[in-house]
């Protein structure tokens, strides 16, 4: 089942990385990033992977940048590595909501993985709600926060009661892939899987505009479904790590937390 989920994945993040689409304008003037930073970099790494753990953690922290870890609370590692992901929070980096089963859509093209009892398309609003909440049960258990962000699995939402993310969004600061509040201009990068280091760094040069904000999602590092090989993250940490004065690189709590607090009113 792991490899079917993974080569569904890959296929959406194929299809995606190549729309790496802008959002529309929500700030009638450009926002400014804390210490004069031109650009802010969310680096996020959902499913709660095993070789976000053992790769791409210790990189991030190697580079003291900080960043977001969706964890889908059913997947094994959060039971047999636990203590790994508390210590994760407790060095500043984002515990953030994947939900705990990582239901979508079993409707949309290629997702016979879908379990069918985690059919976004046969599940209720109730239902889904009723697991964010335990989700951020189970997450402030690990982390103690009651602040954090969500990240739709597969960005998926209607269920067969209607929109689950309407219902579920004002319990977060901010829902990855959901355009309020981000400044004009801001993209989102979706898979990185087979990069090198040097396209990463030309992906992030290339859109970076001064006030944007760049979102940067990985899965695995250097395993895992949907990897992104050791090497290109660590060379693109490098490249951030370099240039702080233009990347404000933090969790997505962080960057947000900032944006509904400074964000330029319209
Ligand atoms: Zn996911």
């Amino acid at each position: 089942m792991e490899r079917s989920i993974a080569m569904l994945f890959f296929l959406l993040s194929i299809a995606m990385f190549s729309v790496a689409f802008s959002r529309p304008a929500v700030a009638d003037e450009t926002m400014t990033w804390p210490n004069g930073a031109r650009v802010a970099i969310s680096l996020s790494y959902d499913d709660a992977l095993e070789s976000q753990l053992d790769n791409a953690l210790p990189a991030l922290n190697k580079h003291n940048i900080k960043g977001s870890f969706y964890l889908t609370l059913a997947h094994p590692s959060v039971h047999q590595r636990l203590s790994e992901w508390r210590a994760a929070a407790e060095a500043g980096h984002e515990l953030g909501n994947h939900t705990i089963y990582h239901g979508c859509s079993r409707g949309k093209p290629d997702r016979d993985w879908v379990a069918p009892h985690l059919d976004l398309d046969v599940r209720s609003v109730a239902d889904l709600v009723a697991e964010v909440i335990m989700a951020n049960t189970v997450l402030h258990a690990i982390d103690g926060r009651d602040d954090r962000t969500f990240t739709p699995p597969c960005f998926d939402e209607l269920t067969s009661g209607g929109n689950y993310v309407d219902a579920v969004a004002p319990m977060f600061v901010a829902v990855k892939s959901r355009d309020e509040g981000i400044p004009e201009g801001s993209i989102f990068l979706v898979g990185s899987v087979g990069f090198t280091g040097a396209e990463l760094i030309h992906r992030v040069e290339e859109h970076s505009k001064d006030g944007v904000l760049l979102n940067i999602l990985f899965h695995g590092v250097g395993g895992d479904h949907l990897a992104t090989s050791p090497e290109a993250h660590e060379e693109l940490l490098q490249f951030l790590a370099a240039n702080r004065e233009t990347y404000w690189i933090d969790t997505y709590l962080n960057i947000m937390t900032y944006v509904r607090d400074n964000g330029a009113s319209n």
